[in-house]
């Protein structure tokens, strides 16, 4: 249940109205818009008597809300969240590309692609450390060493670092890291999300490979429910029947469904959604125009021979033509809109 209460409500009276509503077993989530001011309920709302509630002088108007996810829920939040990645802000019409390699290989590796994508304008700088591998027998990460690296290449550049954890156990190991991400393969980790919810850490969380936008939705809220409000999603292609051409299917309407459930960032990574650096730039490009809040693209100097996902990674040189365009067909939504 959400009640939008009148201009002009004080502190004082928002405070008594949310004293009264805890008494019932809820949570309240507040929301202060630059026009209104929207009060969440969470919890078992059946007690509660919504037209009671409408009639206290300070509602201007009460409504159910079916939806399971409650925090994410734009009903509750009208305004798009902004979250603060180290003094990159991402949602809410500032837009972020995040771009580096699929993984840490080394230093020269690391630095080498950090520089390059700062010139060509990325905002921040992703490279696994832990890898959520198909095979065992594949290239697993530098792990705690790739973590360090990636903190040397922060140093070094300026950009905020965004890098995967697999385990809750690692945590410690991210205290200096800006943007943990939750890969596809852990969006429903629960237990992890629900560790995640309790630091105070801006989350990427990818869409599982075959979840719905609702899944999707209530992962984001198991972050939330533990306190952490500050969660971006990731739509990084889903699969259907078709693997010959593109890895993954982008599902691009997920950027206007989002937009209208969730007041929660929206980012794209066309990389992985396609598999093929030859297809990257057209679905980045897309994603601008779908209304996306970001894009997160790997970036290699040598895809022949990166130790992960070479095929779909964009070459420095690839990567600043695609910044370019993309710089284009931001003007022109500008100018259109
Ligand atoms: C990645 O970003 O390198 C990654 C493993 O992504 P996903 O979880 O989307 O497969
Ligand atoms: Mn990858």
């Amino acid at each position: 249940m959400i009640a939008v209460l009148k201009q002009g409500t004080t502190e004082e009276q928002l405070g008594n109205f949310t004293e009264w509503l805890r008494g019932f077993g809820l949570d309240v989530h507040i929301s202060k818009g630059e026009f209104q001011t929207v009060v969440g309920l969470i919890g078992d709302t059946t007690r509660l008597d919504a037209d009671l509630i409408g009639s206290l002088s300070i509602v201007e108007a009460v409504r159910r809300v079916s939806d399971p996810f409650k925090s994410a829920n734009r009903k509750f939040h009208p305004d798009d969240s902004i979250i603060n990645c180290s003094g990159v802000m991402v949602g809410g019409g500032n837009f972020a590309v995040i771009a580096g390699p699929c993984s840490v290989e080394s230093e020269d590796q690391l630095t080498g692609i950090a520089r390059a994508v700062k010139t060509a304008g990325c905002n921040m700088l992703r490279g696994g450390a832990f890898k959520p591998r198909t095979s065992p027998y594949d290239f697993q990460g530098l792990k705690a060493e790739g973590i360090e690296l990636l903190l040397k290449a922060k140093k070094e550049t300026g950009l905020p670092i965004v890098t995967e954890i697999m385990d809750a156990h690692h945590l410690p190991l991210f205290r200096d890291v800006d943007v943990i991400q939750v890969g596809a393969r852990n969006m429903q980790n629960f237990e992890l999300l629900k560790e995640l919810g309790k630091t105070d850490k801006p989350i990427l969380l990818k869409r599982g490979l075959s979840s719905t936008i609702k899944e999707w939705l209530m992962s984001a809220e198991y972050i939330m429910a533990g306190g952490n409000e500050n969660v971006m999603l990731c739509e990084r292609g889903i699969r259907t029947f078709d693997s010959q051409y593109t890895r993954n299917c982008l599902d691009l309407s997920a950027v206007p469904v989002l937009k209208e459930l969730t007041h929660l960032p929206v980012i794209i990574d066309p990389s992985h959604a396609t598999g093929s650096s030859k297809y990257v730039k057209s679905m980045a490009l897309a994603a601008v125009a779908a209304g996306a809040d970001g894009l997160m693209t790997e970036v290699h100097s040598d895809p022949i021979h990166a130790l992960c996902d070479g095929a779909q990674s964009l070459t420095p040189e690839q990567f600043a033509d695609m910044m370019k365009s993309v710089s284009v067909v931001r003007s022109a939504l500008r100018e259109a809109l």
